[in-house]
């Protein structure tokens, strides 16, 4: 059966490319009926912190891309790395190297000045252990192939070959006895029962190492997938600016994560020119040869539209709670909940409809109801004072006095009302509903002028009107 892993590195968020990643391994294995395990490299202990441990489980989660199994945790696994280690030093595929940190900076440098990658140049490979210096602790190094070639077969990168005169005997042990980040690796996809590898392109490299290191140990090397990069919207790599961000800022921009995730799967894969899919959609239509090779360019105002898509075709109901979820993290959003929490639930849930067709994002959607919460009196935007002229403002006076004995403040009966009253007034309905929105919400465009009016309720509105000739 296969099995998937996702393993970040916990020194940060979860950022937008390693959640790609994990995608592409959690539709995989859910694709081929599988699984995709989580491995935590937290080997380099000044930059692993629980911090980003739990940022990436909660992205994952957030996501909907649950891993199976328990975690594995690389740094626990040293002492296997080690006796692997030790395995390849007795069946001479390793070998103990003593070079000194400054003989190793002379190579460098010496390439360096030739212009040439540096590479180690295998002075300890042949020598004989009683050549030892004493009291030199060694690193271990891998006896890697000086002729030919090393191929990695590559589902999307295809055939790609390294000449094995570039890959120099790369360490397995450093001199402290920690075991290398190409070691562990190896290692821990071989024990964990790995059949694919999928990661980003820029790890091609070290897949040719890694073959050279699964080749001296006998194993048999996964199925590889190197997915390209994510570039921004100008080819160049992705900056901030450009989306390079933790997911639990898509989370604070109001993105819902099943839109983050569809858009995501375009991003280097593609069925067709299918663009939305539901999740078993995904799943069933989920291949390794619809990844593309050229890098994918990320791009907000796509996401905006997806995510846009799915907050109008999304049941009511369903899009209350994924709001209700999301509030906490938006930005205000914790303040609005109080609000909400006070009494105005029902009325968010009937203006919901209307206020989502306008809306691409969550943030946007709380925008949008914000006149809901503002205190009086309201301070107006630009166009809404425009509205409100000394006639508009005296036409408001009167209307409120319409509307304080009307028997039932449903949006219905409010609009009979302010209908009539546009009639006896001899003045189109625009005429009054436009500085009755520029009062009552303090802007130019809101979400249905009658709604607002039910959905604040008499004395909100009426007092609001009145605020205009205080
Ligand atoms: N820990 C590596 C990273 O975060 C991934 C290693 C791998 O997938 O083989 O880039």
């Amino acid at each position: 059966t296969v099995v998937t892993r996702f393993a970040p590195s916990p020194t940060g968020f979860l950022h937008i490319g390693g959640a790609r990643t994990a995608l592409f391994n959690w539709l995989f294995a859910k694709a081929k009926g599988g699984k995709m395990l989580l491995r935590i490299e937290d080997t380099d202990r000044a930059r692993s912190t629980e911090e980003a441990i739990a940022a990436i489980m909660d992205g994952l989660d957030w996501l909907g891309l649950k891993w199976d199994d328990e975690p594995v945790f690389q740094f626990s696994r040293a002492e296997r790395h080690r006796a692997v280690v030790e395995e390849m030093l007795s069946a001479g595929r390793a070998y103990r190297c003593y070079a000194t940190p400054e003989e190793l900076d002379q190579m460098r440098q010496q390439a360096q000045a030739e212009g040439r990658p540096p590479r180690y140049d295998g002075r300890w490979r042949d020598r004989d252990p009683s050549e030892a210096p004493a009291g030199r602790a060694p690193a271990i190094r891998l006896k890697a192939p000086r002729e030919g070639e090393t191929t990695v077969e590559d589902a999307v990168q295809g055939h790609v070959v390294f000449p094995n005169a570039d890959l120099d005997d790369l360490v397995l042990l450093r001199s402290d006895g920690t075991p290398t980040y190409m070691l562990a690796v190896v290692v821990d996809d071989h024990d964990m029962g790995v059949t694919h590898v999928i990661r980003g392109v820029d790890h091609l490299t070290n897949a040719a190492r890694q073959m050279q290191i699964y080749a001296a140990l006998d194993w048999p090397v996964p199925e590889m997938a190197h997915i390209p990069l994510i570039h921004g919207p100008d080819g160049a790599k992705l900056s901030k600016r450009h989306g390079a961000l933790g997911v639990e800022a898509y989370r604070a921009m109001g993105y819902l994560p099943q839109a983050l995730r569809n858009y995501l799967v375009r991003l280097g894969w593609s069925a067709g020119d299918k663009e939305i899919f539901s999740t078993d959609e995904m799943i069933s239509l989920f291949e390794l040869d619809g990844i593309g090779k050229s890098a994918a360019r990320f791009d907000f105002a796509k996401l905006e539209n997806v995510n846009g898509q799915y907050m109008r075709s999304m049941d009511n109901a369903d899009l209350l709670a994924e709001f209700r979820k999301a509030l906490p993290y938006l930005p205000g959003g914790a303040d609005a909940e109080a609000r909400l929490d006070a009494g105005l639930w029902p009325v968010f849930e009937r203006l919901l409809p209307a206020l989502k067709e306008r809306a691409k994002t969550l943030v946007e959607l709380l925008e949008s109801m914000e006149f809901l919460f503002t205190p009086r009196p309201l301070s107006f935007d630009e166009k809404a004072s425009g509205m409100l002229t000394p006639e508009a403002r005296a036409l408001m006076a009167e209307l409120g006095a319409n509307l304080v004995a009307l028997p039932n403040f449903s949006a219905a009966s409010v609009e009979r009302e302010v209908r009539a009253f546009a009639e006896r007034k001899g003045v189109k309905l625009g005429q009054v509903a436009q500085p009755l929105r520029a009062a009552l919400t303090g802007r130019a465009v809101s979400p249905p002028i009658f709604d607002v009016l039910e959905a604040l309720g008499r004395d909100e509105s009426l007092a609001r009107l009145a605020d205009l000739n205080a």
